[in-house]
């Protein structure tokens, strides 16, 4: 399922220019175009989920999936290892919650600090 209005659809079907992080069935990463860290993110599911507000028990899986492949990601892109080094992982839920893009995703936020923000 995929909303052909949608920024991350298009960056996930590459209409739309991203730099890649990594890619399997489920997932799609690539690097936020405004960090606010050295190291910083986005992971997406290639379905087309608007928020965590939707999540159902159905979407199990693919969380599971997704929150167990985050740290490895994490170290990958330049992260230092816990607990000297770490990373921060965000979603921005509504608008309220500070949630501009709606497709659901992840920020992971790492590196030296201080950062830009966060
Ligand atoms: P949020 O406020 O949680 O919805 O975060 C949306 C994030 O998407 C922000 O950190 C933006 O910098 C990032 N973003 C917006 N457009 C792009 C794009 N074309 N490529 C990569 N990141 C983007
Ligand atoms: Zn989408």
């Amino acid at each position: 399922m995929t909303d052909t209005h949608c920024l991350f659809c298009k960056i996930i079907a590459g209409q739309i220019p991203s730099r890649k992080v990594f890619e399997d069935e489920h997932l799609y990463a690539f690097h936020d175009i405004a960090p606010w860290a050295p190291v910083h993110f986005l992971v997406v599911p290639k379905l087309h989920i608007p928020s965590m507000a939707q999540l159902t028990p159905e979407h199990a899986p693919l969380m599971g999936h997704l929150m167990t492949l985050l740290p490895q990601l994490a170290l990958a892109q330049g992260c230092r290892p816990y607990p000297e080094g770490g990373y921060r992982i965000v979603t921005n839920t509504g608008v309220e919650g500070g949630q501009e893009v709606h497709h659901m995703h992840w920020h992971v936020m790492g590196g030296p600090r201080p950062w830009l923000r966060g």
